[in-house]
């Protein structure tokens, strides 16, 4: 069984749109993109005027070198929200199988889902004194009962920050391999210093791997990010993507941002988030109305609240903006607060810590608490 098996079946023979820049040739006169002959008065140096390489060499070249795995099982999108987007397009039938999620987890896997037809299933997490916990017998047995193409694993988990542990991933894929692609969304791994399921691939043609530059790369705007997979399925998948995906500023961004200097620089702020993390983990825990503070291995921190609304509206007077979780299932009195600079940090603190016990109590959810 090879992953081809896993695709779509009405898209097994697809070749996706044939672009300008799918048909290599050489030349010196461009003339088959319909491209302006002259470049437009706000492109300086004139690059803007044709139409980008769909997947620079250079630009997948160094996201392998980056994540540590071949050029062909690299594909670089806008984001790795793109490569939520293709993967869900790629492997479920439109109206038929489903996707699975652990929640509390990402939206965006829901969010796709919904607007590819797809339906959701969910095993949720398991709220432990360790923290969130991924039930890999249920997840298995769900996907198998429920014909699960895809299972979205997020690891760092958002909000929750917990890590899971490679060979239970490894497992689960195995178990999977006839019927469903297991995702692990690896969009925070920098802050957790934790080997890759990237290192599973090679064994397991059914995990994908996403990975982003928008976080610990700090290039949230330039929206690159990519997927790690069997090179069969990146294969199938940039025939599903836009002819274009990659804006070449975006491109370029990306580049620099990965030379030596720049990646040095990279590893000193994510030393100092997760320094800045750990200091906010304890400091949260002895504050007056706090419940819980979830031990996190990315770079922000989920924590529970006496009050959350008193909590939220503390930050918000000090011109604070954190991540609202109270809607979510569950979490209905947390607030999930990203690392900031050690001086925004202690903002944060100080507000918090003024707040009174017995401050009034906003408007709270009971049925979701
Ligand atoms: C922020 C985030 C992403 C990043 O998405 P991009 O489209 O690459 O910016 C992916 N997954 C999770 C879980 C995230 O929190």
């Amino acid at each position: 069984m090879s992953i081809i098996d896993l695709l779509r079946e009405d898209l097994r023979d697809f070749a996706g749109y044939r672009s300008a820049r799918t048909d290599a040739c050489d030349g010196e006169i461009w003339l088959n993109a319909n491209e302006s002959a002259q470049p437009s008065a706000a492109d300086g140096d004139g690059s803007l005027r044709r139409y980008p390489e769909p997947q620079p060499a250079p630009l997948r070249a160094a996201l392998a070198r980056l994540y540590g795995c071949r050029e062909d099982q690299v594909l670089a999108g806008r984001g790795s929200d793109e490569g939520i987007d293709l993967l869900l397009r790629a492997l479920c039938p439109p109206g038929a199988g489903a996707a699975l999620v652990t929640t509390p987890t990402f939206g965006m896997y829901a969010v796709c889902a919904r607007l590819h037809g797809t339906r959701l299933v969910d095993v949720p997490l398991v709220d432990g004194p360790g923290g969130h916990a991924c039930d890999f017998d249920t997840v298995a047995a769900v996907a198998e009962r429920e014909d699960a193409r895809l299972v979205f694993l997020c690891s760092p988990g958002n909000p929750g920050g917990n890590l899971l542990p490679l060979p239970a991933i490894a497992t689960l894929a195995q178990r999977l391999r006839e019927r469903a692609v297991v995702v692990v969304d690896e969009a925070y791994l920098e802050y957790a210093g934790a080997p890759s399921a990237v290192e599973l691939i090679g064994a397991h043609h059914n995990i994908a791997v996403l990975r982003t530059l928008s976080k610990a790369h700090a290039l949230a705007a330039a929206r690159i990010g990519c997927v790690i997979a069997d090179a069969a399925l990146i294969d199938a998948l940039r025939r599903c993507q836009a002819p274009y995906p990659l804006a070449r500023p975006c491109v370029e961004a990306a580049l620099a941002a990965l030379q030596p200097a720049a990646r040095a620089a990279t590893r000193d702020r994510v030393e100092q988030a997760v320094a800045e993390r750990e200091r906010m983990q304890a400091a949260l825990a002895e504050l007056p109305g706090v419940r819980r503070v979830y031990r996190s291995r990315a770079n922000f921190v989920l924590v529970r609240f006496e009050q959350a609304q008193a909590a939220f509206e503390r930050l918000i007077g000090a011109g604070i903006v954190v991540r609202d979780m109270r809607a979510t299932p569950g979490l209905g009195d947390a607030l999930r607060i990203s690392i900031g600079t050690p001086a925004q940090n202690t903002v944060v603190l100080a507000a918090l810590g003024a707040t009174p016990a017995g401050a009034p109590v906003g408007p709270r959810n009971e049925a979701l608490a």
